[in-house]
């Protein structure tokens, strides 16, 4: 089969404008950047908020391996599928990031016959929005160190400053830097670091935003550090809301793109739930949900991080509520999670693929416990046997869940046809009975000991005495309420990323926490990941060039 940058050059684009007719966008709400991408502007956006409201479907999946296990591909094909059944759909994606499209993941436009396009634009630079994101960030940063510069109005502890740099990039050397070296005219050295910008407090306001005013107010709110007194200093109290949301306006507003079979896609806010909350833009779809009977999104990588996310922290903000939930699953993972070595995954072993089972199986009672009805999209790989398929679809039957063998990467819509006509029986049933997993009310650290318990399968957290007097500061600023983001491996349903299957007696290591105000959570890091992330040792950059025609090679 051709790779996922042959057949996405072969594919006709038709110009976006149909495809927005298509999504019911009228052409003057759009701006257009080019043929094929357009951004859907704000008056539009206003205008559909009283509009009826689509059902929502979310995709995520089993604990990957480093490939990735093809939830993207299958938004992508489910949408095609329900849209070809009749059904009106809009998908939901995140946009891609630079680290892994230069890492080891590639990029992240859904793959085969299932894909958004144009890949190039949408994996490499897109409509700019992380661009915007990083500047704004990096505005921040650089208001910061101006104010202490300039005789340091507010009291800015420098040893307390806890607003990082941001580049979207997998750059091991920015995790910890000194800045301000070099002498009395370039200011205060200070110790500061770098995060991938998918993993920045502005990211997360920018996919939690509902509109303009609500993106200035939470930008307002940011704090980057403390007075010696412990008093937190805000952006507002620096002044830097005003600018970061100037240049964040035009990023705001929703991506429209196709898929190769013409089904709209709105493509907007960052990837990244291992340590990120990991979600497409609350403005996307809500549009989306405006526009469309069904919208099907994706949060990933495992639904331990990326679903657990998406809903309490996405639509417990949004007021979101999914009528369905598709777990996504490959034969290659779950043998993986059986014990089997990467470079055997491609041979038949059923007994380890039932071994492997468990890490499914937990998935889909987490889903469950959300209150979410589940379909399990088996993702066809070709080396996939006969036997191991019915091995999976047996073992589900038998825990009550239908498990749908699909081939969208292969065939497109037509291969996910049987996956979606399963969707629509959960939607039409009428199932769903969301809630989040912890009320509002329960300390923060209760809040990561219930993740950890009742979805890690955890025995217990271990938060040192040092992180829990932390996590109750942030109490007594007023930050009880919010939700807990927490940033672990996404391989494993514990902190160890070697731990696959379903582990159970782990205990949770909490390792440091980090108040994100604005956005309105708490992040917990766990275990030894990491906010800025490297690249391996052969980095997917080394095989990305351009041909002779100027075209883009090696992009996956
Ligand atoms: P995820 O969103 O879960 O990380 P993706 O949908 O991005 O995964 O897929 C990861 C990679 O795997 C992509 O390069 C895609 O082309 C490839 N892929 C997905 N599904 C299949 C499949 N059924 N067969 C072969 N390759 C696949
Ligand atoms: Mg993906």
């Amino acid at each position: 089969m051709a790779s996922d940058l042959e057949i996405a050059r072969a594919a006709t684009l038709r110009p976006i404008g149909e495809i927005a007719a298509r999504a019911g966008i009228p052409e003057a709400a759009l701006i257009p950047y080019g043929k094929y991408k357009a951004k859907v502007d704000f008056g539009f956006l206003a205008g559909q908020a009283a509009q009826r409201e689509g059902k929502l479907v979310l995709v995520t999946g089993i604990n990957p391996t480093a490939a990735g296990e093809g939830k993207t591909t299958t938004t992508v094909g489910l949408g095609d599928a329900l849209n070809a059944l009749g059904t009106k759909t809009m998908i939901c994606l995140r946009e891609p990031s630079l680290g892994p499209c230069f890492g080891v993941k590639g990029g992240a436009t859904g793959g085969g016959y299932a894909q958004v396009l144009p890949m190039e634009d949408i994996n490499l630079h897109f409509t700019g929005d992380f661009h915007a994101i990083t500047s704004a960030n990096n505005l921040l940063a650089a208001m910061i160190d101006n104010h202490i510069y300039w005789g340091n109005s507010l009291g800015l502890d420098e040893r307390r400053i806890t607003w990082r740099r941001g580049m979207d990039m997998n750059d091991r050397a920015l995790r910890a830097t000194v800045t301000s070296l070099g002498g009395v005219a370039n200011g205060f050295p200070r110790e500061d670091g770098f995060d991938i910008t998918v993993a920045s407090e502005v990211m997360a306001i920018f996919c939690l935003a509902t509109d303009l005013e609500d993106l200035q107010a939470r930008l307002g709110r940011i704090i980057v550090g403390t007075t010696r007194e412990g008093v937190p200093v805000t952006a507002r109290d620096l002044k830097a809301d005003g600018a970061m949301a100037a240049l964040l306006r035009d990023a705001l507003a929703p991506n429209l793109v196709q898929t190769i079979e013409g089904s709209p896609a709105l493509v907007h806010g960052g990837p990244f739930a291992n340590i990120a909350h990991g979600c497409n833009s609350v403005m996307a779809t809500k549009l989306g949900l405006s526009l469309a009977d069904v919208v099907v999104t994706e949060a990933g990588f495992g639904a331990d991080l990326g679903a657990e996310k998406f809903l309490d922290i996405k639509c417990r903000s949004a007021g979101l509520s999914p009528g369905a939930c598709v777990v996504v699953a490959t034969v290659r993972a779950l043998k993986m999670h059986g014990g089997v070595a990467k470079a055997a995954l491609g041979t038949e072993d059923v007994a380890a693929l039932r071994r492997g089972m468990v890490n499914l199986a937990r998935h889909v009672e987490n889903m469950q416990k959300f209150g979410l009805p589940v379909v399990v999209a088996l993702n066809a790989f070709t080396s996939d046997t006969p036997a191991e398929i019915a091995a999976v679809q047996e073992a589900m039957a038998a825990l009550g869940t239908e498990a749908v063998h699909c081939t969208h990467w292969a065939d497109g819509g037509r291969g996910a046809a049987d996956l979606a006509r399963a969707v629509l029986r959960r939607l039409e049933a009428g199932e769903a009975r969301f809630a989040p997993l912890y009320p509002d009310s329960l300390p923060l650290a209760e809040k990561i000991r219930t993740v950890a318990r009742e979805v890690y399968r955890a025995s217990d957290v271990q938060i040192p005495s040092a992180i829990a007097a932390r996590l109750r500061r942030f109490e007594e600023q007023g930050f009880a309420h919010v939700p807990v983001c927490i940033a672990k491996t996404q391989y494993s349903f514990s902190a160890d990323p070697t731990a696959l299957g379903a582990p159970t007696g782990h205990v949770l290591p909490v390792r440091d926490v980090r108040l994100s105000a604005g956005a309105g959570f708490v992040v917990a890091i766990c275990g030894e990941i990491m906010t800025m992330p490297g690249l391996p040792r052969r980095p997917a950059a080394e095989s990305i060039g351009l041909n002779a025609e100027g075209g883009i090679e090696g992009l996956f």
